[in-house]
């Protein structure tokens, strides 16, 4: 069956990469969102742990159990808590219609909104969700806020982050009336931990994507050696010779130039992998062909090969399907076996 190869040794490469640029791994929080973005929660829980980060973040409290064992802390980015108490868990604060419903003792983050108008509280609402902690009792642990624009030549990055010092100072003077104790702050995705020069005063830095092996930072920001982790394989279903002029797969969109071998391969679009229409041309990772449309199940390629490698670096797919990285290895099926390779 098709499967997901975890290359290891790439992954310790890029997180020691950006520990380096954090100052310490201790700063970085390993983003497992979204099955680790594809990647495999379990796969990938264990192995960020092997490199000595102590923090991961996560979407929901489902996958924050998952990855419980194997982390300090587990910041939660966008589920809110429960009366369940858990001494790991941090939730993340998005407003104080939120904070008002959270059970006294949850221990927070709170998500401040600097600019980029999703989640947080709004700068001029800070001092109403400082009294609203203290009130409720809640356990706040530190701040955070989230860039629009970090891979973006422009002024809103800055913009950004002079609205977080400014919301420090206003959190440092209320922790000196509400006794909150040692907040910790953290602004920085992995294109603004990336292109963050000099030393990194901050608490933590959340990466994802730049530990899976890539930026979308231009050029103008330096080039990093990032490695990509992830590849897809495909094993063979079956074999078949064609004639000069036989068709493929669904409406026949290709058709053989020549006699030719083909072989049809167990990945599909119902496994996440994108539909491709069989117009365009679109090759898997040694540069053969796709031969018409992608079905649901399986897609086909010249040749005998009992598995072909769909890709090792998603960003082909991506310019193709004109979106990003993040979404060609985030939506692959969590039912995909992820095979962990390298030294461990
Ligand atoms: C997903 C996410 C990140 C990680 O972003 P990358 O661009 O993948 O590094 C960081 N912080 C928050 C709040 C996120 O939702």
């Amino acid at each position: 069956m098709a499967y997901i190869s975890i290359n290891f040794d790439n992954y310790r490469h890029n997180l020691e990469l950006l520990a380096k640029k954090a100052g310490d791994i201790n700063k970085v929080i390993a983003v497992l969102k979204d099955n680790a973005y594809g990647h495999g929660l379990l796969e990938m829980a264990p192995l960020a742990a092997a490199v000595g980060v102590k923090w991961a973040a996560v979407k929901n409290k489902y996958e924050a159990s998952i990855v419980e064992p194997f982390f300090e802390r587990v910041l939660i980015l966008v589920d809110v808590p429960s009366s369940e108490v858990n001494d790991k868990w941090v939730f993340a604060a998005h407003s104080l219609e939120s904070i008002a419903k959270m059970p006294e003792g949850t221990t927070i983050h709170l998500k401040v909104d600097t600019g980029m108008h999703r989640n947080g509280v709004m700068m001029n609402e800070v001092d109403e969700a400082c009294a609203l902690i203290h009130e409720k009792k809640l356990n706040i642990e530190g701040a955070m806020m989230h860039h629009s624009s970090a891979d973006i030549v422009g002024t809103t990055y800055f913009v950004q982050k002079e609205n977080f010092e400014m919301v420090k100072q206003r959190l440092q003077e209320f922790s000196s009336k509400y006794g909150f104790k040692d907040l910790k702050f953290h602004s920085c995705n992995s294109a603004a931990l990336l292109r963050h020069e000099g030393s990194f005063d901050e608490d933590f830095a959340r990466v994802g994507i730049a530990s899976y092996g890539y930026t979308d930072l231009p050029s103008a920001f330096g080039t990093y050696d990032l490695k990509p982790v992830l590849s897809l394989w495909a094993e063979k279903v079956s074999t078949r010779m064609l004639e000069k002029g036989d068709r493929v797969g669904y409406g026949g969109v290709f058709e053989a130039p020549k006699a030719m071998r083909v072989s049809t391969y167990d990945i599909g679009y119902g496994d996440g992998f994108s539909r491709y229409d069989g117009k365009s041309d679109l090759a898997i990772a040694d540069g053969r062909p796709i031969l018409g449309r992608v079905s649901m199940d399986s897609l086909s390629i010249e040749g005998n090969d009992d598995k072909v490698c769909l890709f090792k670096d998603a960003r082909g797919l991506a310019s193709h399907f004109n979106t990003i990285s993040y979404e060609i290895v985030t939506k692959l099926a969590t039912w995909i076996v992820r095979k962990v390779e390298g030294s461990h």
